[in-house]
This record gives structure tokens, C-alpha cells and sequence, in this order.
């Protein structure tokens, strides 16, 4: 069973509570950078307005008094400036101490701006105008209640200075070049500055908090949007790679491990188990898990007609059980709490005739599915169906097949030991043990022995076909096996049939002493038995048939090449096919199964070799097979292969 990951998914996976506030976090420090830099141009402005106004225009202004706040906007914003430099701003959260920051830089500012009034006239200034600034800049900057706060201390730094000067206890700073006469001893007058002031900059609080409200509104939406975008682009990123690699294999466990392990670590939860329909559809028995400890699994099967939330998972719908200890629906309750388990979540695994099973997530926290999990993991099971599907389907082919060549292995095999007492029955009728026979009787027991002769040939082809396809000769014991030897004796054997056909036969060995392989001798013998029988059978009287075997880099290469029919171009790609043969072969020699090839590539491919065949249509055919040879330190270096890949060309047939 696989180990269990570790269950993080809260923070990591969905979480988005913490996301919206950001941007508005990181605008606000960039603000203050802002804000500071604003500050150097305030400070300035105020010296050098302050200049300008008595030396040029001589309005009479308190200069040194007016030297001094400008000056102490300037130094005081030295000292925001170090504060400043300590926040960092990025997007990864902020500190409350940037808030606290933009607090303490407006109050400070306002203390600024009430100097700035009391020495220009007080209540007559009209610096007064630049509290507006300050209270849009903390609609922005701060939350409505700190800028309701601020406009509410700007409004009683201004009246508290009024009434100060009003009532004699701060002395009043007239502006002489501005205002003719005195007001700020005007009751009348300081009330309605003090009250057209006090609405107007709460109306300005209130329009521009409610504008930032709304594009804050706007931009957590947007946050929101962006997050719910990321994420859905992760989850069909996460589908998409479990799909490719569930379909990547038509191996059903295989297919199932990926599902469960590809599911748990992409939904981040405890484990993830896979149950199987067994075949009476009554229980529901555990096919692949991943995340569980073996104790909690061996619980045993799901047995459908005692569980409601199984039931209701196979008519199609996904199943969330919030928190296990208040749910009568689990089988196993006591079990699942042992194992660490709150909260579990099921969805049907349904295949094109109905039900197959369900796959089910497992989490370590109570209420811990949401809708997107269920939409996630509907479909994840409905991809994961169908690669079961598939994978269940080539499982049954493998099966018949298997079938297939066990049955064919049977009846050739039943067939044989018959087929021998015939033939010996006829050899005895032939050879006039059971009586003389006359010249008729003769020649059909003649052609009865050929026949059967035949038939022998036949059945032992297709013992050799099943018994290498259905995988019975991969326990064949290895053994070094001498090529120079092997060749040489087929050479002999097939030497009189070549006499009589008057074919040129030659045999070309190298010089060495032996060519070795690792393999069964009885089996390279067949192999290259039907190469050469091809060769000899398919050269008319009068052709050239040649053998030779020659060493090539750590393989042996034997040729078979004959001046014989033949093989048509269209039948070529067909030649390793079982029962084939060109129509050309067919209408030269009747008899034949078509099997020969197919015993020889089986062999060949096993052993790591290849074989080779080129041809051109009446002049002759070329047959090459390469083995490895048996390196002298290690003798497993030829073990077989199943690895079999054909390319055909125009000519030629190659297999490796
Ligand atoms: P058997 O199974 O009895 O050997 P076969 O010779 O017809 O019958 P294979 O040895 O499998 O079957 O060969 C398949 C077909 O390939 C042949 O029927 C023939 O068409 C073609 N063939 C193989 N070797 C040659 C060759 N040397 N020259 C021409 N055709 C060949
Ligand atoms: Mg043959």
C-alpha cells in the first residue's frame, strides 16, 4: 500500500480567504511611498509660499513661525521615511504596522496643517481648503471609520483654534494684505466658516469612502474572479495529467493506482480508495488505495444491500459524508475514526453497461469537501471510468487469447498421438507386412502417407505457434549453443533434397572456431531449419540456394539467400502472419501451412535477434537473421526479449 501525504489542503489547495485583501494592502504601502514623496513638496511649498507672500506680494504673514512648520514638515517626514523603509511591500501580506504608519503620518499631518492655519490667519485662512486633500487621501488610505475619525479631528483642530484665538488664549496671526479687517472675533462668522467647513468635509468623508468602498468591492471581486480562474485552470491542469497518465496504460491495476494516487495528492486530502463491483454486484471489495494504513483496509468488502450510502452512490449521485462521527450511513465508523479519519467523500465509477464501482476520498478535518470538490471528483471518476473500462476490456482480450492458444495447444496435442498410429499403420500397409497390395492399393496408401505426413508437419507447427505465443517456452532452459555447428547440420540434412533439385547449395562459415549463443539448441535449429526448407522449397530446379554466417559487432549474422520465385511486394507485409502464404508460393507447392515464418520470427525476437527479408518477384528472396552472441562474461546477456517492432518497406520486412 502507498504511504500517506501529508494532509495540508486547507491553506494550500482552496483557501482563498486571506487572497482578497491583498492588492488593497499592497496599494496602500505603495501609497505612503507616495505620500512621503508628496510631503517633501508640501514642506517646500510651505517655505517657499511662505517667501513669496511677504517678499513679493507683502502680505505681512508670521515668517519665522511659518519657517519653523515647514521646516518640521520637512524633518518630521525624515523620520517616516526610516519607518518606511522597514515595510516591505510585496503581495505576500502586510504588517498592521503600515497601517499604523499611515495613521500616525496623518495625524501628524493635520497637527502641520492646524500650525499652518493658526499662523496664516486662523479661521481667515485660507490654507483652511487643504484639509480636503488630507481627508480624500485617507478615504484612500485607511478604512471609513479611521477617515470619519480624522475628518472629525480636522474639524475640532479648526474650531479648537478658533475658539483659542476667539477667546484671547492663542494670539490671533492677521494676515493683513489678505483680509481687510478682522473676523475671527465675529461670532457669526467663525460659526459659519466652522460649520460650512465641518459639513462639507464630512460630505467629501463620506462621498469619497463610499467610491473606495465600492472599488475596493470591485477589486476583491476581481481578486476573487482571478483566484477561482487559478484555480479551475489547476484542476483541469490536475485532469488533464491524470487522465494522460491513467490512459497511459491498459494494465487495470495499473490504471486503478494511478486514479486513486493522482486523486489524493491533486485533491490533497488523507487517502483515496478505489471498490470494485465484484461480479454478483452484492459487494463492493477494495482494488486499489493510496494514503491508508493496511490495518484500516482489511476491513473487508462493502456489502451493498447494508449500506445505504453505497447504494445511493451506484444510482449515480456523489456522496459527501461532512463529518463521519455524527453519520450512521459508514459501515465501518470505529474503524474510519482510528484511522484519522472526519470527513469522506464518494463518487460512482460508472462504465457504459452501469455501475463498476466507486472511488472514494478521505479527509482528516470535519466539513471539509466543497461543491468544487465534488465537481472535481466527478470528474475524476467519470475519466478514470472509462480508462477502467478499457482497461477491464483488454484484461478479457488478453484472456480470450490466452484461451485461444491453451485450446489450440490441447487439441493439436490430442490430435498428435492418433495421427502416429496411423501413419505407423500405413508404413505397415505400405511396406506389405499386412499382405501384398496391388499397384492401385499402393499408390493411395502412398498418398495417404503423404497426407498424414502433412498433417504431422501441420500439428507440429501449431503446437510450436501456441506453445511460443502462449508463453510456455519462456522457462526454457538456456544453454550455449554453437551457430557454426547448428548451420553445418542443416546444411547436411538439407544437401540431398538440394542434389535432387540440382540447386547450387553452398555454405559460407567464417573463420573462427565457434559462433555462440545463449538459447536452445533445438530451438535455433527450427528456426533456421525453416529458413533453409523456404529456401530450398521456393528455388526452382537448376537455382542457387546460400548460407552464410559471419560475426558482426557482439552478434552473429546469418543469410539465407536463394535465386528462387520470390515474394510479391504486396505480401510482404504479411509474411509473419500465421497461416499465410503469397499466392505465387501456393501455385508452385501445394503443400504448406504457412507457419514456418511465424515459429522463426517468435524465436528470433525471443533470443534479442532480428530478422531481416528482402525480395524482388522472380529472382530470388534474402533472409537475414542477427543474434547476439554469448559474451564470455556473462552468459544472461542474450536473454530473450518480447520487444518486436516491424517496418516494411517497398522490398524488405524487418523485425528487431
Ligand atoms: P510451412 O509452414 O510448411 O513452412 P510455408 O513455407 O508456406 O509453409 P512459411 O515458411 O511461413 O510457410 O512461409 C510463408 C510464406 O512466405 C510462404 O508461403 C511463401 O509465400 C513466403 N516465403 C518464405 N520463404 C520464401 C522464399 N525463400 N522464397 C519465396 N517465398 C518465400
Ligand atoms: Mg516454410
Amino acid at each position: 500500500m502507498n504511504q500517506a501525504p501529508t494532509s495540508d489542503r486547507a491553506p494550500v489547495a482552496w483557501s482563498t480567504s486571506h487572497l482578497g485583501r491583498m492588492p488593497v494592502e499592497y496599494e496602500l504601502c505603495m501609497s505612503l511611498h507616495w505620500l512621503s514623496r508628496l510631503r517633501w513638496v508640501a514642506g517646500g511649498g510651505v517655505i517657499v509660499a511662505t517667501w513669496v507672500a511677504n517678499t513679493l506680494l507683502g502680505l505681512g504673514l508670521n515668517t519665522l513661525e511659518l519657517y519653523v512648520t515647514g521646516v518640521a514638515i520637512l524633518a518630521y517626514n525624515v523620520i517616516f521615511q526610516r519607518w518606511l523603509a522597514k515595510i516591505q511591500c510585496d503581495l505576500t501580506g502586510i504588517s498592521a504596522s503600515a497601517r499604523r504608519l499611515a495613521r500616525v503620518q496623518i495625524g501628524v499631518d493635520w497637527i502641520a496643517m492646524a500650525s499652518l492655519i493658526h499662523f496664516s490667519g486662523g479661521i481667515e485662512s485660507p490654507a483652511i481648503l487643504y484639509f480636503f486633500f488630507h481627508t480624500t487621501l485617507s478615504a484612500i488610505l485607511l478604512s471609513a471609520r479611521d477617515t470619519f475619525l480624522f475628518t472629525g479631528l480636522a474639524s475640532l483642530l479648526l474650531s479648537t483654534t478658533a475658539w483659542l484665538e476667539y477667546a484671547g488664549v492663542l494670539p490671533h496671526h492677521h494676515v493683513k494684505g489678505l483680509l481687510p479687517t478682522e473676523l475671527y472675533a465675529l461670532p457669526l462668522y467663525v460659526f459659519s466658516v466652522l460649520f460650512f467647513f465641518a459639513s462639507a468635509v464630512f460630505v467629501s468623508a463620506y462621498l469619497a469612502t463610499r467610491t473606495t468602498r465600492r472599488l475596493r468591492a470591485r477589486e476583491g471581486e476581481m481578486v476573487q474572479l482571478g483566484q477561482d480562474l487559478q484555480r479551475a485552470i489547476g484542476q483541469v491542469a490536475a485532469l488533464y495529467e491524470s487522465a494522460q497518465a491513467v490512459s497511459s496504460t491498459l494494465e487495470l491495476q495499473e490504471v486503478l493506482d494511478r486514479l486513486t494516487r493522482s486523486t489524493a495528492s491533486v485533491m490533497k486530502v488523507k487517502g483515496c480508495t478505489i471498490r470494485l463491483l465484484q461480479e454478483t454486484s452484492t459487494e463492493l471489495c477494495l482494488a486499489s488505495t493510496y494514503g491508508l494504513r493496511d490495518a484500516y483496509l482489511q476491513k473487508g468488502c462493502l456489502l451493498v444491500d447494508q449500506n445505504p450510502l453505497v447504494q445511493q452512490v451506484l444510482q449515480g449521485e456523489i456522496v459527501a459524508v461532512p463529518d463521519i462521527s455524527t453519520d450512521a450511513r459508514l459501515q465501518y465508523p470505529a474503524e474510519a475514526a482510528a484511522e484519522g479519519i472526519r470527513a469522506t467523500l464518494t463518487a460512482p465509477l460508472t462504465g457504459k453497461s452501469g455501475p463498476l464501482g466507486i472511488i472514494r476520498v478521505y479527509c482528516d478535518r470535519v466539513q471539509c469537501f466543497t461543491s468544487e470538490d465534488e465537481q472535481f471528483l466527478r470528474a475524476m471518476a467519470s475519466h478514470g471510468s472509462i480508462a477502467i473500462e478499457n482497461a477491464m476490456a483488454y484484461e478479457a482480450i488478453e484472456h480470450l487469447e490466452e484461451a485461444k492458444r491453451k485450446f489450440v495447444l490441447l487439441v493439436t496435442h490430442e490430435l498428435r498421438s492418433p495421427i502416429g498410429v496411423v501413419h505407423s499403420l500405413l508404413k505397415t500397409l505400405a511396406g506389405g507386412y499386412a499382405g501384398s497390395l496391388s499397384t492401385v492399393q499402393n499408390d493411395m496408401i502412398v498418398r495417404a502417407l503423404r497426407r498424414n505426413e502433412f498433417l504431422q508437419t501441420l500439428i507440429d507447427d501449431l503446437l510450436d505457434v501456441a506453445a511460443g505465443k502462449a508463453g510456455l517456452r519462456r522457462t526454457t532452459q538456456m544453454a550455449p549453443v554453437d551457430l557454426m555447428t547448428v548451420v553445418r547440420r542443416i546444411h547436411d540434412r538439407y544437401q540431398a533434397a538440394a542434389v535432387e533439385k540440382q540447386i547450387d547449395f553452398g555454405l559460407d562459415l567464417p573463420e573462427e572456431a565457434t559462433l555462440t549463443v545463449a538459447a536452445d539448441d533445438e530451438e535455433i535449429d527450427r528456426a533456421v531449419t525453416n529458413l533453409v526448407s523456404n529456401a530450398v522449397k521456393y528455388t526452382p530446379s537448376g537455382g542457387m540456394v546460400e548460407l552464410t554466417l559471419e560475426r558482426q559487432a557482439g552478434a552473429a549474422r546469418l543469410i539465407v539467400t536463394d535465386s528462387g520465385i520470390g515474394i510479391p511486394d504486396n505480401a510482404l507485409p504479411h509474411l509473419f502472419e500465421e497461416f499465410y502464404r503469397a499466392p505465387n508460393a501456393k501455385e508452385q507447392v501445394k503443400q504448406g501451412t504457412g507457419l514456418g515464418l511465424v515459429i522463426t520470427k517468435d524465436i528470433v525476437t525471443r533470443y534479442g535477434g532480428s530478422l531481416r527479408v528482402s525480395s524482388a518477384l522472380g529472382k530470388g528472396s534474402t533472409f537475414t537473421v542477427i543474434l547476439p552472441l554469448m559474451s564470455e562474461e556473462s552468459p544472461s546477456d542474450a536473454r530473450p526479449t518480447d520487444a518486436l517492432s516491424v517496418s516494411t518497406g517497398p522490398s524488405g520486412v524487418s523485425m528487431s
